[in-house]
């Protein structure tokens, strides 16, 4: 960020009064700019034991599989984006959300929310960022294929699951430490 979104002139790095974190600060009207996580909601859409995943047509990680999530907007819930998302990206209509997975990415400056839900019919198929939509049998996953770490610890979570006979749900971090992006059940305590 170079300039305050409310006067149009510089901002600079620095600590605010009584804060503990450098932020970007207007030095003519003093607006602190405070930049925070977003979050991803997504599906995990199932029909009669198989799950719908999206073939991806943008970048990044273009052709790689993946389930239907983006980006929250404002003025909509976790459920709303969610149900939208799996619509605009695979045009499948679901119903009966539960919560499955959350994930923060402290890295990333993202957090993840992944809900099971019932597809309602297979009246679906790409969306403008997907190149193709198919059900896949736990089996067919294309474990190889898969787009995000968010994505693959979501699918075998829900795997899982299901094989032990109860969902439940799921909550880690993904944390990237030394070049490596690893799963940790909850963020290690600081040294
Ligand atoms: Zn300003």
């Amino acid at each position: 960020m170079k300039f305050c979104s409310e006067c149009g002139r510089p901002v600079e790095r620095k600590i605010p009064p009584e804060d503990t974190r450098e932020r970007y600060v207007c030095a003519y009207c003093a607006t602190v700019h405070y930049q925070n996580p977003r979050v991803v909601t997504g599906c995990i859409p199932e029909w009669e034991g198989r799950i719908l995943l999206c073939k991806r047509a943008i970048e990044p990680r273009y052709g790689l599989w993946t389930l239907p999530a983006g980006f929250m907007e404002n003025d909509e819930t976790a459920i709303e984006a969610a149900v939208r998302e799996t619509l605009e990206e695979a045009r499948a209509r679901v119903d009966a959300l539960e919560l499955h997975t959350m994930l923060s990415l402290p890295h990333a400056n993202q957090v993840y929310i992944m809900f099971r839900a019932r597809l309602l019919d297979l009246d679906f198929g790409p969306g403008h960022e997907s190149l193709e939509v198919r059900l896949y049998d736990e089996h067919e996953i294309p474990w190889d294929l898969i787009a995000f770490p968010t994505i693959l610890h979501t699918l075998k979570f829900y795997f899982d699951d299901r094989r032990a006979g109860a969902f439940r749900t799921h909550v880690g971090d993904i944390v990237r430490s030394g070049g490596e992006v690893r799963y940790h059940p909850r963020r290690p305590a600081p040294a």
